[in-house]
């Protein structure tokens, strides 16, 4: 499988590693925008956050990774951040499995 943010995750390729539970692992940007640069990554190969079905299943785990950013922002330490996540070719999107960009440590 050719996906890299499942070769990080089964540690076959390496990641500055900041947080890690059961369902989601969180690692430093590679090409970082911003003074700390973080994408939080479920577990479970997803392509893009619109494949999340419109179901009570799909907002659970839509909430569990938002969740998740916020207790990595807090983690981090970071007083104020911006989320973003790309979503599709035509949003940006570059790297096939869901994340979230957790941006922060301006000032
Ligand atoms: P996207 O545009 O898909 O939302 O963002 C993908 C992000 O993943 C980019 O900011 C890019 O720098 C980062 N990235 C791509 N490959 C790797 C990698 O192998 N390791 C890490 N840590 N980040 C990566
Ligand atoms: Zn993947």
């Amino acid at each position: 499988m050719g996906c890299v943010f499942c070769r990080i995750i089964a540690g076959e390729l390496p990641s500055r590693k900041v947080y890690e539970d059961e369902g989601f692992v969180a690692f430093h940007d590679i090409r970082p925008k911003a003074p700390v640069h973080v994408l939080v990554v479920p577990k479970e190969h997803v392509e893009k956050l619109s494949d999340y079905p419109d179901t009570e299943e799909g907002e659970r785990k839509l909430g569990a990774l938002f969740r998740t950013a916020n207790r990595v922002a807090q983690l981090l330490g970071l007083q104020g951040y911006r989320v973003q996540v790309n979503v599709g070719e035509k949003g940006g999107q570059e790297v096939f499995h869901v994340h979230v960009h957790v941006m922060g440590g301006w000032g």
